[in-house]
């Protein structure tokens, strides 16, 4: 990413006198090439401040992960059926649910409710299947 575009403004928080960078998403989570122009949201060229575009990304694996989520729950094949896989998925959101928790004020992107809720969901799939092995189990620390 280049920064560039000086006098704009970010195409997400709005903000001016910033750097901004031209948002190439690349891969996904999975490891797929992320397509921007199918991507109903996407179909412009979008600027965006530092800030905002980790935020983008944060966003887009939110979604990935969320999507073979939602899959895994019907009962689809998902790229979650994978135990150590579904570990991985779950350890990046609980990152970047540590992350938008810390993070400086209004989320435009993503909300920090979210990402929590997706973890939550996560946290008791991974409970009520727990396969043994893989540590995706929780370590409670006695529910209030
Ligand atoms: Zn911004």
């Amino acid at each position: 990413m280049e920064p560039s575009h000086e006098n704009g403004h970010c195409d997400s928080c709005g903000r001016s006198n910033v750097v901004l960078y031209k948002l190439s998403l690349g891969h996904d989570f999975f490891d797929r090439p992320y397509d921007r122009l199918t991507s109903p949201g996407d179909l412009f060229p979008r600027w965006y401040c530092e800030e905002c575009s980790r935020e983008k990304d944060f966003q887009r694996d939110v979604r990935a992960i969320r999507e073979e989520f939602v899959k895994l729950r019907c009962g689809q094949c998902s790229l979650l059926d994978s135990p150590s896989v579904f570990s991985r998925a779950r350890q990046r959101i609980a990152e970047i649910d540590q992350s938008v928790k810390r993070g400086r004020g209004p989320h435009v992107i993503l909300a920090p409710r979210e990402v929590a809720h997706l973890l939550m969901e996560l946290d008791s799939w991974a409970e009520e299947h727990d396969g043994g092995e893989n540590g995706v189990k929780n370590e409670t620390v006695g529910k209030g």
